[in-house]
């Protein structure tokens, strides 16, 4: 049958990323549509009982059955390789529906030191006081990560790689580790997005988004999503469905064709930054660059083999500390100051004083935040143009 309705699996990501996921109304739309609609109207009242009651599957209420989410729904799982997807309001609503889906009072999380500050603050303050610890590692040290485990753990958590400094894990093995411990593992797969790095192929459980960043990519809305099976995820949806930290359906829609572009874009921030990289490395005041796409990180080949690129958030470290990443900062006149990422827009932090600023003097030093760092979200201007922002700051150094 020649329409979109359905989306084969044997298509390739740029396919899925356009087609799948949409079910075309008797409207015979082209475009994916909008339903604005808190909820929605019955035949008869044993079609409303039946619809409630969950026998016949159907529309009831946008909390938790909304058309144009469910788009963005099997699209993003069609893209990730998972059975299910459920979307949130935010990222930080997916990471909370899916503990709360998951755990209960007693359970433990392991989790890499190196995460998104809300989300260190939501594992400790808020699931701390329901009596769920979380205990952190070091993200590439595998040795670690199993000795952290406990009787108690029920889920690894892991952002892979990490920001700012582009450490990386290998997935297949912590995966790995997690199932021999009877636990799962949810990677947080903002930085990649499925165009770069599909986890549950590597034998992840539950990949995390927040779509607020690359799966939009233009900083237009707020939103996220949990990709898995369809065990957890029921799982999952039944806290969004109770709780109601649902995705609106206009967010939705601009997510839904924020994907369509998807692997074009993540290939371009990626050329992007591989560019920008291998010019910090032959500043004279850029004391080093952290970038998994250079052959001298760590974790390059690594990187090279788990990954379909190397992402778009680089770190570096200007000679003299603070003083000297600051006035390379202000020295910007193109260049957005602010922490987002994920953006068409080229965005640059001092992370020891904004994303990483609660951390004491020692945390920074164990994170490896110096002074001197400066992270870069490469968006999608002009190569030439982001150097020579960056350049005018880094020339008044030397
Ligand atoms: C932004 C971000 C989040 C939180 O997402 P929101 O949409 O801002 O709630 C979670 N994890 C990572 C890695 C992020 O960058």
């Amino acid at each position: 049958m020649h329409d979109d309705t359905t989306s084969d699996a044997a298509w390739a990501p740029e396919t899925l990323a356009i087609r799948a996921g949409h079910r075309r109304t008797h409207e015979q739309e082209h475009g994916e549509p909008i339903f604005p609609t808190s909820s929605f109207v019955y035949g008869s009242a044993a079609e409303a009982a039946r619809k409630f009651g969950g026998e016949e599957p159907g529309n009831v209420y946008s909390r938790f059955t909304n058309p144009t989410v469910h788009t963005f729904e099997r699209r993003l799982a069609a893209l990730e390789g998972g059975e299910r997807c459920v979307a949130t309001s935010s990222g930080m609503a997916a990471i909370l529906s899916t503990v709360m889906a998951l755990l209960q009072a007693g359970d433990e999380i392991v989790a890499s030191r190196s995460l998104f500050g809300s989300t260190v603050s939501l594992f400790d303050k808020y699931f701390g006081k329901l009596g769920i610890v979380t205990r952190y590692v070091e993200l590439s040290d595998l040795s670690a990560w199993e000795a952290a485990i406990t009787p108690s753990t029920r889920l690894l958590f892991a952002e892979t790689p990490s920001n700012p400094l582009s450490e990386v894990v290998d997935i297949e093995a912590l995966a790995e580790i997690a199932h021999r411990h009877g636990a799962l593992l949810a990677i947080d797969n903002c930085f990649l997005t499925p165009a770069l790095q599909k986890p549950i192929a590597l034998g992840a459980d539950l990949v995390i988004h927040s779509a607020t960043k690359y799966l939009d990519g233009q900083g237009r809305a707020v939103g996220g999503a949990v990709v898995g099976r369809d065990k957890e995820l029921e799982e999952v949806f039944g806290v969004v469905r109770t709780c109601g930290p649902c995705m609106s359906p206009f967010n939705a829609w601009i997510f839904t064709k924020g994907l369509e572009t998807l692997n074009l874009r993540m290939r371009a921030h990626c050329d992007n930054a591989q560019a920008l990289a291998e010019w910090l490395q032959a500043q004279p005041a850029v004391a080093r660059v952290y970038y998994s796409g250079l052959a001298e990180h760590p974790q390059h080949e690594l990187a090279r083999q788990q990954q379909h690129g190397f992402g778009a958030v680089l770190g570096f470290e200007v000679k003299g500390g603070r003083e000297a990443a600051w006035s390379v900062i202000d020295a910007t006149r193109m260049l957005s100051i602010t922490g987002n990422l994920g953006d068409v827009k080229t965005t640059i932090t001092h992370p020891a004083t904004t994303t990483h600023g609660r951390l004491s003097e020692a945390q920074k030093e164990a994170a490896g935040i110096s002074e001197g760092l400066i992270r870069v979200a490469v968006g999608l201007e002009a190569i030439e143009d982001i150097r020579a922002d960056l350049a005018r700051g880094l020339d008044a150094l030397i």
